[in-house]
Order: structure tokens, then sequence, then C-alpha cells
């Protein structure tokens, strides 16, 4: 989660504060830099966000070396002592992490016998001591000796007074090496350093790096040299920046990044399996977290009105630990817009281990899941800077709905005329939802009544009930009212105990296969004095309703949660809370 960064360059500070900038959708708790200049290490840290760390700098800083972080905290409250970097006990080494050390505890019981004082809560800062602990003369040696005793997940950057070189360590946690004609960067995110590298690495797991102004050099935890390609990456754009909010500007993109992500499908070939993979396919798995798990549970309940095989959406996180069955049967799409969410790796990671097919669905197609799967699909939102996912959900269901009508096709499932009319389907999407966003108007006045409520609870039946899943999680991310999805059949087993005035209840009524029961639904909780809201083509009684155009019944997913992205955004507005980084949030979920 916590954005990593080092550099040896002319403009190592102005680079890192730039960096850390560009990494603060990983967390934004506390920020903090240190910088080499001679033989001193001079730190910095802050709580809060880089701009306040900006502020606090001497104007003399100065350096060709500097190591930055961006935290999301883990292990430790949010304070400016448990802001990252962090010194040795002798000052003479500084370092960054991100991860989690599991096994720091027994690590700090050691070193604070040994004497060490400890200035944080941290799990990072037992690395900083290892190293000065280890160091006998030869810093490559002292990494090895302190990355051989580290469990866990953990991408670090280590500076030291003994010389000029940059290190790293890492096992889990990303870690991209870029190189210049004269200097290096060592960071968690590709985007954030091809502005200055045009070659870089992505670094494997137990790795140590070693960078100078001459290359970088590559070592295994056993200190013996290990080969790591370099390649080519195109100059990232610098950082948008916008008017108003990244988030409502993003909901503004869906109608284009949804048509970009068909024409993106097709360009790039499409499910593209051989029919002999094709044929052995058993069972489908959809394996995400947070909003990619949503647009999994959607897609899975298209799929079954498509297909007779098991598709079954996961959290990945639930999916590592239980014994889900993966065979050479299995195929598994993978979902993560930054592709570095360690859950869903490690899933992909256990599925190719035991033989399935694994394919990743992401909006970073250089991202360590990339790395880790059989194939990689684009999904084409194009950057998203809002911490709350809103157009890369859109994106995800149209690239997948479009692989699984490709997957029913090629088994027979479907027929020619079926899967053109899904494929002819999605071109009408575009525009409506224009036409939901050009009605933003009403949505935003019923935000005003939505924005006191004391819960909020999502309905929905068949494939409007992720719908109701996603339009829960967004309210709670970024209005951090309590809200909940519920399929619409299970509230009378016992959630309508919850049922007053005061209670809003958000029902989305797009099957019209199941009208009549959601309708149930709906009265059902309006008699019990919940205010009701229905998202809808079609008209529902006790609710008011937030009309949406009809479309092709099994796309009304990637059109239904516009109207619940928007009325998020603008309860959250209207109570006042950073829309754009949202608490306790990190846009890339990199540790487990
Ligand atoms: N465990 C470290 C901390 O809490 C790093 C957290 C992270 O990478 O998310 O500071």
């Amino acid at each position: 989660m916590c954005g990593i960064f080092g550099t040896i360059s002319d403009n190592a500070v102005n680079d890192t504060l730039k960096a850390l900038k560009c990494l603060e959708y990983r967390g934004y708790d506390s920020a903090g830099i240190a910088v080499k200049n001679g033989k001193d290490i001079r730190l910095f840290k802050t709580a809060g966000r880089v701009e306040n760390l900006q502020a606090d700098l001497p104007s003399d800083l100065y350096g060709c070396t500097a190591i930055g972080h961006t935290r999301w905290a883990t292990h430790g409250e949010v304070c400016a002592n448990n802001a990252h970097p962090f010194y040795s006990y002798d000052r003479n080494f500084a370092v960054v992490h991100n991860g989690i050390i599991e096994n720091y505890l027994s690590l700090k019981y050691n070193l604070t016998a040994s004497g060490v004082n400890f200035t944080s809560q941290t799990d990072s800062e037992t690395v900083a001591h290892l190293l000065a602990k280890y160091y006998e003369g030869d810093v490559l040696q002292a990494v090895v000796s302190t990355a051989n005793r580290l469990q866990g997940s953990f991408a670090i950057v280590i500076e030291s007074v003994y010389d000029g070189n940059l290190y790293a360590v890492k096992n889990k946690s990303p870690l991209v090496v870029g190189v210049t004609d004269n200097g290096a960067y060592l960071c968690s995110d590709i985007r954030c350093i091809s502005r200055w590298a045009d070659k870089v690495a992505v670094t494997p797991d137990n790795v140590i790096v070693v960078a100078n102004r001459s290359g970088v050099k590559f070592y295994g935890f056993d200190g013996e040299p290990v080969p790591v390609k370099f390649f080519s990456v195109d100059k990232a754009e610098e950082e948008a920046s916008v008017d108003g909010d990244f988030m409502l500007k993003e909901i503004m993109e869906v109608p284009d990044k949804v048509r970009q992500a068909k024409k993106g499908y097709i360009e790039c070939g499409g499910l593209n399996l051989p029919a002999k993979t094709v044929h052995r396919i058993k069972r489908v798995y959809l394996v995400g977290c947070g909003t990619a798990y949503n647009s999994g549970l959607e897609v899975a309940a298209v799929s079954r009105q498509m297909m007779d095989i098991d598709v079954i959406p996961v959290i990945a996180s639930e999916f590592i630990y239980d014994s889900y069955p993966v065979d050479s049967y299995t195929l598994a799409f993978l979902i993560s817009q930054s592709g570095e969410t360690a859950d869903t790796i490690r899933a992909a990671e256990r599925i190719r281990q035991q033989g399935g097919f694994t394919y990743a669905v992401t909006n970073t197609v250089t991202s360590s899941l990339s790395f880790v799967c059989d194939k990689v699909i684009n999904i084409r939102a194009d950057a998203e800077y809002a911490v709350a996912s809103t157009k890369a959900y859109n994106c995800q269901l149209v690239t997948l709905t479009l692989l699984m009508t490709d997957l029913a096709y090629l088994k027979g499932t479907i027929g020619e005329e079926t899967r053109n009319k899904v494929f002819d389907a999605m071109d009408g999407l575009g525009s409506a939802i224009d036409k939901i966003l050009s009605d933003s108007y009403e949505i935003s006045r019923l935000a005003e009544e939505v924005k006191d409520s004391s819960a909020v609870f999502f309905i929905g039946k068949r494939a409007d009930y992720p719908t109701a899943c996603e339009g829960s999680l967004k309210l709670k991310e970024i209005s951090y009212i309590h809200s909940e999805a519920y399929p619409a059949g299970e509230l009378k087993h016992g959630t309508l105990a919850l049922m007053e005035q005061g209670v809003t209840v958000i029902a989305i009524a797009c099957d019209s296969d199941l009208l009549d029961k959601i309708a149930s639904s709906v009265s059902e909780v309006a008699t019990r004095k919940a205010r009701v809201i229905c998202v809808t083509p079609y008209s529902v009684d006790n609710a008011t309703l937030i009309k949406i155009p009809v479309v092709n019944r099994l796309l009304y997913g990637i059109v239904s949660v516009v109207p619940l992205q928007l009325l998020s955004y603008y309860v959250a507005k209207r109570l006042n809370r950073d829309v754009d980084k949202p608490r306790n949030l990190a846009k890339s979920v990199t540790v487990e």
C-alpha cells in the first residue's frame, strides 16, 4: 500500500517529491524523505500529505541520493513518529518500506534486548536497526544478512553513509528499477518513474538491488548475482490535474471509457485462447477484491445466463487460504485495476501452481499481476486518480462480459447470433450512460435526503445484486455512512429488523423477470417506514425512482451502477468528505 521511492540523480530532492505526489494514491497517512549529501543523511517526516512535508523542508536541502515514502499504516498509528524513513540506531542507515514484516515482534524483542531503542511502533523500523547490527564493513553483506532475517512482504529501499549506492530488498511487494544515462530510480510504481527512466526492470521476489550512477546489479538472498531484464517503457504523462474532484471527472468519463474498453477488446484479439484450452474448461473463477470482486460477482451472474459450467466469483483473500479446487480444467480471471493487489497476485500464483490457466484483467498491463498470469487484457479505463474506483469498474464489466460471451460462444453454449447481439448492444451503452449523467441534478438533489440516513441498505436480485454491492461499497468508502448490500429476498431473514424511519433502502430493479419480486421487497421496507429509492428503467410503487434507459438485459450492471456512483459522490460532498482521498483507503492494496 505504501509508496516507496529512491533515486540517485542530480535533482534527487525534487524528483523524490514529484514521485511521492504520484505515489500518494497508495497511501496518505504520512510522508517522509531522507537525503544524503556527502556523509550526512538528513531525514524529514510528517503526518499527513506530501504537501505538508514539502512545506516543512528547509530551503537548503540538497543531495544526489534520496529515499522517500508515503504511508498507509498497517502497524502503528498515524503520526509523525511512525512515518518513514527510519534511521538505524547509529544513524548510518535510512530505510523506507512497503509491506509487512510478519516476524517483527521477535526481531524487535531481540534488538531491544541488545539495547536498541525504538522510536516508532512500526514493523518497518526493525529493518534499519538490523542493517546497523549486521554491518561489518560491507553494506551488501549487511543487506544480505538482513534480508535473510525478514519474513512477510517487503519492498525496502536503503541508503547508508558508507557508500554512494542505493540498495533495495524485494519480496512480494512491488519494486521497479529504472535507469537513465547517469542515474537510477527505485519505486513501487512504473508510472511514477517513467517520466525520467525509459528503461525499467520489474524486480523478482527474493532479490536485492544495488544501484549507482554506473548501473544496477541484482543479487539473490544468497548474495549471488541474478539476471534481470530491462525493457523500454513509454514516458508517462505528467500527473493530471483537475478543477474540482477527480472522482466526478472520472464518472463523467464512463461513457467514453466504456466505448474504449470494447474497442480495445476487439483490437487486442479478444479472448484469444486455443480451442483445445477452451474445450477443457470446466470451471471459471473470477477473483478480485473490493470493486474488482464486485465486477466478478456481476459478470458471474451474467455468465450463468449464457453457459452451464461453474462460474464462481471469489474474494482473493479468501481464495488463497480456502480450498477452492484448481486443476487443468480451471480458467481464472484475476481482476485488479492496479494489478498490484497482493491478495489477487497470491491467488494467481496458487492457481498457476495447481495447473489452472490465469488471465489478468487489469488497467495496468505492466503490473506485477500481468507478469504472474498466463495472459493479460487491458480494460482501457486510463489512469484513475480518485482512490474510490468508478470508471475502472464499468470497464472491468465491459471487458469481462465480452470475455465470457466469447467463452460461451466458443464452448457452444450460445450461438453466433446471441454473441453478436451482446457485442452490438455494447455500442449503445455510452449514450445510455450519457443520458444518466445529463440528469445528474436530480441525483444531486436526492443526495441531500440520503446524507442524514442512519444507514443505507442496497438491495437487488440476480445480476442486480452485485450492482447493489458496488453501490454500497462506494457509499461507505467515501461518505462513511454505514451501508450494506443484500439480495432482496434475504432481508426478511433478519435485516428487516433494522428498517425504521431514518433508514434509506436503495433498490436496483433492472431485471424485468423479477420486477414483482423486488417490488414486494420495496413494499416490505416502505411499510416499515424506510425511505426507498429505486434505480430502474421501469415503474415501481412506494419508491422515489431514478430512471435509467432500457439496454440489453445482460448489460444493465454497466449502466445501473452509474447513478449509484454519482449518488455516493454527491452524498460525500454534502458531508464535506475528501472524496478523492477518503480516510483509511489506498488505491493499490499491496499488503495481505
Ligand atoms: N508496515 C508498514 C507501516 O505500517 C508499511 C505499510 C504498508 O506498506 O502498507 O508503516
